[in-house]
């Protein structure tokens, strides 16, 4: 996320041709705010952005997702300085109040009419709309319903087919409406006899649907939706799934439209089978995630480190396993970019001209849509329907992490003005005397790599746009900048040539708009490399998307230092950890080196020290990172110290007893193969050094579990893995880093002597063990002497653990269904893994330890492995 630009945008540079000075001033600006708390900020969190010519009010941006449970003050220092406030109308989201609140604005009462957004659960009334200040947003267009609505979506899709041919719109089932149509559907149904699908035509969930195989079964009472069932639907592992995509519109005219990178693929709890034709069966039929839920079949997956497991996956990694199976995902993709273009083109003529009628300001709303799309076994995309208001709910680690990063990117895209009268004119002075300080680098002009990305590529805009258009221009070009994970399909250099025929609502937007972000575009015949019916082929700028939507698992990029658009963010809730906590890095990497540039004079080790000491308590989460970071200290010396032999079989001996104790509480298994007695003593130091780095991994992964559980219980409103409030997070992440050996070790005895107890370091993540769950196993010994872990050969069965521990061993999909437990990493040999944990504690432990008062290793420990 930190590639976003957050600077001056390309219109700046464009239009008023003094860049240098914007930039000065939105640096300044930045700079200015971050300054009014130096104490607790993070550079580059929440800044503003002062887009436009004029420059008159700047929008709040962050970079990043925030925490679900605890708000940074960072985050919140523009928001609340602004008096930024929203109200839910109608709804109750609490992943939009949370992010809402993480950026510092506050709710006001459903009649307020001081706020900046309005986020309403159902369609938005028009009169209301037209009091809108320019600064105000709503996240619905009016009529909207012209899509969201079954049967309205599908008369505008039949509308379109009929108008400019059926073989472009044939992405919805042949539907008809009842009870009005009722004759054609008969006369439908003679010709094949196969079933179809009678749906309530304004409800969700699944309620009140059934499959019915004769016209006589269809209800005529209330208004339905009549469609033809699919009856090959795509399957993984046998399972019928569908696909539910996040479409983020800010305009119908121009037509703009964003397709979120991630999204999230559903799958029934039945296998499905066409030939026994149960067509009662929901949960074999219907793929709706509050039906299959409430199935005793229904698997659910709680590690955020796994999208393919269980009855819900990420929508890239059912991409990856799709290719993998060897189909051609970038077609796939292209023709589901291709039908949302059309779904929403079909119903842009009645939205456009509502926001024309109603809508006082051209960025008054903005929309995300819930597309839900079947694949057939042909891989033909069909829209089911459209969603107004998606869920955002999160019963999952994987429904956080898609979709609270959607969300935060979604309020980016929409761009909130900082608009609180008051600051903004103090602001707007600030920004003044900037600009009219002579600079003594105004002339000169900065090295290229330090330019704003959009100062590269300079834009030629055309004289005679008028100025609304060069303003729709420019907002569209920003807009593009603060995108995050949403990937902009249309306009794109080809969405003219192959979709103006289909716009209906005259005007000369959607043509400047092409024009002018795309004057080098590619004419149809190059773009299009193969085109067959209404399939629109592989187009060049579509393999460049499809990168993205195919991406590597994101747990995968957590590793990845290199800023990179469209990475899903890391699971929201771990940002604010330090890296042990939040990557896949190997543990004594993870946590802060006890021995790098540690400062014992930083004011926040003696203050977390001096209250510690007193008594004060650190939370649970936070004893147990603080344990892994004394564990780091233990492992460097194991390492680096030399030591008199009897002293070090001392600590050999001392070490294994806690590693025997400690992994009989992890949740995940851990073979604990101990160094061979045939090994001299600095071997088995050694080797005991990369165990110990092992445990620390695993460790310091179970506690990332914990805070992950603890964010999901706050955003659930449970509250019930919020441990004692602890130090403040960021003094206690402060002192992590620089605090001493000796100091991890008083405060870890500080709090067992106030807890009596020192299970919570060594306890389970939840302070007991599942029983479902293998415990840890002491192995024999290993040949070289080395612990293999994780040598999957050797671990315990998991049989009894059933398919959750399978995946947990495994990087691979687990279906729907059981999968073999047969794994990629199950095929790394065992020495591979040895050398790879040889060289991670080799690089983790380069650092020369600290001297140290006595020479046996602490008392902490003995007291843990003693006990
Ligand atoms: P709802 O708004 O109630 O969720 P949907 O239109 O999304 O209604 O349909 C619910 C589920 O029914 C879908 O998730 C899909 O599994 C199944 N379904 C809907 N329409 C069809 C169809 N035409 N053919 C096959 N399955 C369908």
């Amino acid at each position: 996320m930190a590639s976003h630009p957050a600077g001056a945008t390309e219109e700046e540079e464009g239009e008023d041709g003094n860049s240098d000075t914007a930039e000065r001033t939105n640096e300044a600006l930045r700079h200015c705010s971050r300054e009014a708390k130096a104490g607790d900020r993070r550079d580059d969190s929440a800044v503003m952005l002062w887009p436009g010519v004029t420059k008159k009010m700047p929008l709040l941006y962050s970079e990043q997702t925030p925490s679900m449970g605890s708000h940074p003050l960072f985050l919140r220092v523009l928001g609340e300085k602004y008096n930024m406030a929203f109200k839910m109308v109608s709804t109750e989201c609490r992943l939009v109040r949370q992010l809402l609140a993480a950026h510092g604005f506050h709710e006001v009462h459903a009649n307020s009419g001081g706020f900046s957004l309005m986020w309403i659960g159902s369609h938005v009334n028009r009169y209301l709309l037209r009091n809108f200040k320019e600064h105000q947003k709503i996240n619905h267009f009016p009529r909207s319903y012209e899509v969201t609505r079954k049967d309205r979506l599908c008369k505008n899709v039949q509308r379109m087919q009929r108008a400019k041919g059926k073989k472009y719109f044939d992405f919805i089932p042949e539907s008809y409406l009842l009870p009005t149509e009722f004759q054609d559907f008969s006369s439908a149904f003679i010709k094949d006899k196969c079933p179809w699908i009678v749906k309530p035509v304004a409800s969700s969930r699944g309620r009140g649907i059934s499959i019915v195989t004769h016209p006589d079964q269809a209800p005529l009472d209330d208004p339905m939706v009549v469609s033809r069932y699919i009856q090959n639907p795509l399957l993984i592992d046998g399972f019928k799934f569908d696909v539910r995509l996040y479409v983020g519109v800010t305009s119908y005219d121009p037509l703009v439209v964003y397709l979120y990178e991630e999204g999230l693929a559903r799958f029934a709890t039945v296998k499905y089978d066409e030939t026994c034709r149960q067509y009662h069966n929901q949960c074999m039929h219907l793929t709706n995630y509050s039906l299959n839920k409430k199935s005793d079949r229904y698997v659910r997956c709680e590690d955020p480190d796994i999208e393919d497991f269980g009855n819900k996956w990420s929508m890239s990694a059912m991409l990856r396993y799709l290719k993998s199976q060897g189909h051609d995902t970038t077609k796939l993709m292209a023709r589901i970019e291709d039908l949302i273009i059309k779904t929403l083109i079909s119903a842009e003529l009645p939205i456009a001209t509502a926001c024309k009628m109603y809508m006082p300001y051209r960025s008054n709303c903005f929309e995300i849509y819930g597309f839900d799309i079947l694949i057939d076994d042909t891989f033909k995309p069909w829209v089911l329907e459209v969603n107004l208001s998606p869920s955002l709910a999160c019963d999952t680690p994987l429904d956080l992490r898609v979709k609270s990063g959607m969300a935060a990117d979604m309020f980016n895209l929409a761009g909130f003005g900082l608009h609180d009268p008051i600051t903004s004119q103090k602001f707007q002075q600030a920004r003044n005397s900037i600009i009219n300080q002579p600079s003594a680098n105004s002339t000169r002009p900065k090295p290229r790599t330090q330019q704003m990305p959009s100062q590269r590529r300079r834009h030629v805009v055309r004289s005679n746009l008028s100025p609304d258009e060069r303003r729709v221009l420019r907002i569209v070009r920003e807009e593009h900048h603060r995108r995050g994970g949403f990937v902009r399909i249309f306009p794109t250099p080809f969405t003219w040539e192959q979709y103006s025929s289909f716009l209906e609502f005259k005007t000369s937007y959607n043509r400047m708009l092409h024009e002018e972000l795309f004057p080098d575009r590619v004419k149809p015949s190059s773009a299009v490399l193969g085109r067959n019916g209404n399939n629109v082929g592989v187009r060049k700028d579509v393999l460049d998307r499809v990168e993205q939507y195919v991406k590597k698992k994101t747990t995968d990029l957590a590793c990845d230092l290199t800023p990179t658009y469209g990475v899903c963010p890391p699971a929201p809730g771990l940002q604010s950890l330090p890296a042990c906590i939040t990557s896949e890095k190997p543990a004594f990497e993870l946590v802060a080196s006890p021995h790098e540039t540690r400062d014992s004079s930083d004011q926040s080790v003696s203050y977390v020290y001096s209250i510690e000491k007193n008594g004060a308590q650190l939370s649970k989460l936070q004893a147990r990172r603080a344990f892994a970071a004394y564990l780091q200290c233990v492992g460097s010396k194991l390492q680096q110290e030399s030591v008199p032999d009897n002293q070090a079989e001392a600590q050999i001996t001392l070490v294994l007893r806690f590693l025997r104790k400690a992994i009989v509480n992890l949740e995940q298994p851990f073979l604990l193969v101990e160094p061979s007695n045939d090994l001299s003593v600095t071997e088995r130091r050694l080797s005991l050094a990369v165990i110990l780095a092992n445990f620390v991994a695993v460790y310091a992964k179970e506690t990332e579990k914990l805070i992950f559980l603890k964010n999901i219980g706050n955003l659930q409103g449970r509250g019930d893995y919020t441990p004692s409030q602890g130090i403040s997070e960021s003094e206690f992440n402060k002192f992590l880093k620089n605090s001493s050996e000796n100091q991890l070790e008083d405060i870890l005895t500080t709090y067992t002597k106030v807890n009596k107890s020192t299970s919570i370091f060594i306890g389970s993540v939840n302070g007991r063990h599942p029983s479902h769950l293998p415990r840890g196993v002491v192995a024999p010994l290993d040949a070289r002497g080395y612990s293999s872990y994780p040598q999957s050969k050797n671990r315990p069965s998991p049989k009894s653990a059933g398919v959750q521990v399978a995946a947990v061993y495994s990087n691979k999909a687990v279906g729907p269904s059981e999968r073999p437990q047969s794994t990629s990493s199950n095929n790394k040999s065992a020495g591979s893994h040895a050398r790879a944990a040889r060289a991670r504690s080799a690089r983790a432990y380069n650092e020369p330890s600290p001297p140290r008062g006595d020479d046996s290793l602490s008392d902490a420990l003995k007291r843990l492995a003693l006990r």
